[in-house]
């Protein structure tokens, strides 16, 4: 579960990350008495589960209540990467200086957490890390250690940041490493880790991860959630009951079996893909099942193809033909689809398909087979 900006930084603050001082707000008026309160120069925040804030317009100064007013109202309501901003945070401005990076996440194949520590921060890390990887430095916490402050110093050398700032940057770090074992998180980042003007150590933006799986124990982190901010088209599969993950590439992926999806989405890799989505319509998928799934797919406007990737078990390829039948009737996909339908009724399945002669529909008879299909139709869209 992500969490929006304002909300990590309530956890920073409890557990003694530095952080500005601020207010949530959800209207115009709201957004002006959290001003006042506060004191201007504010910075108006959109809160929004997706980074870019500021390149979009989403972060905007306000040096007076005229100028709080007309930003809040320009973002409140506004459209950043699909998500529509509900919510604003009123932040007390803060003099920049220099600007860092820092993450706490979980390194699954090291089996550890690793700690991050960049001196280039305020930008998108993945361009740091492509243009100067020396720049970022990397440490794994060993979990029985706890975060020793040799980490810190460490990291602190290897990233080059300035000596003034050494102790209390590896200090943040190692609050933020409390944080992320108390709050059972996989991901803590700061972005940037702010060194103001008066050389004060601040986290201006905060990005957390709670582990689903451990929001049972937390409350009231399981309280901050809200569905109405998360991805609309993972909000979309939601309510019809699908298994469902947005990934970032264009081929729509559906399958049955949480196993068999996440093996067709290595082979699309393999085959030179990007996948759009992981989707599991789940075991006996019905014909109803496959129209939402499709519905969902298609509703993600990157998607140039989709591959259907079938095992017939309990689940039969005939209902899933007529799902698709059905779909096609209701939808009129414009985009081509391979379909791979193997084990339990696949031959009635293919006969179905056969029969309707739907458009711009591709059978093939393997997993490798319809992994390559799909890459080439795809890229040729
Ligand atoms: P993001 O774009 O979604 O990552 O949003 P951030 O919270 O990181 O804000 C983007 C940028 O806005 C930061 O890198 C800062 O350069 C700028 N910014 C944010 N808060 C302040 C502030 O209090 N004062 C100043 N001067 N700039 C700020
Ligand atoms: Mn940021």
């Amino acid at each position: 579960m992500d969490l929006l900006e304002y909300q990590g930084k309530q956890l920073f603050a409890k557990h003694g990350v530095p952080v500005p001082e601020g207010r949530p707000a959800s209207t115009v008026e709201e957004a002006v008495a959290a001003g006042e309160e506060l004191g201007y120069p504010v910075v108006v925040k959109a809160q929004v589960l997706i980074g870019g804030r500021g390149k979009a317009g989403g972060v905007k100064l306000a040096k007076d209540k005229a100028e709080l007013e007309q930003n809040a109202e320009a973002i409140l309501g506004m459209d950043i990467k699909g998500f529509t901003v509900h919510e604003l945070y009123i932040e007390k401005a803060s003099e920049i200086d220099e600007e860092y990076y820092a993450a706490i996440l979980l390194d699954r194949t090291a089996r550890k957490p690793m700690a991050m520590l960049s001196r280039k921060g305020g930008m998108d890390i993945e361009a740091v890390a492509d243009e100067d990887p020396s720049a970022i430095a990397i440490e794994h916490i060993d979990p029985l250690l706890g975060f020793r402050d040799f980490y810190g110093r460490k990291l602190a050398f290897e990233a080059q940041i300035a000596d003034d700032v050494v102790g209390p940057v590896g200090a943040m770090l190692g609050k933020l490493y409390e944080a992320f074992v108390a709050e059972d998180a996989v991901l803590v980042e700061v972005n940037p880790l702010l060194i103001t003007k008066d050389r004060q150590v601040v986290a201006l933006d905060s990005k957390v991860t709670i582990d689903g799986n451990a929001l049972y124990r937390h409350k009231d982190t399981a309280e901050m959630r809200n569905p109405s901010d998360e991805d609309p088209q993972e909000q979309m599969a939601r309510e019809r009951g699908l298994t469902f993950v947005k990934l970032d590439g264009n081929i729509g992926i559906l399958g049955n079996g949480a196993g068999l999806v996440m093996s067709t989405l290595d082979v699309v890799a393999q085959a030179g893909g990007e996948p759009a989505n992981f989707l599991d319509a789940g075991g006996g998928s019905k014909a109803e099942a496959i129209v939402n799934a499709v519905e969902v797919i298609l509703s993600n406007e990157k998607v140039t193809a989709v591959l259907f990737n079938i095992f017939g078990g309990i689940t039969r390829c005939d209902e899933v033909a007529n799902g698709l039948v059905t779909a096609f009737k209701q939808l009129k996909p414009s985009v081509p689809f391979v379909v791979r339908l193997d084990g339990t009724n696949d031959e009635e399945g293919r006969k179905i398909l056969a029969d309707a002669d739907l458009p711009n529909v591709h059978i093939e008879e393997t997993m490798l087979g319809a992994a390559d299909r799909v890459v080439e139709l795809a890229n040729a869209a």
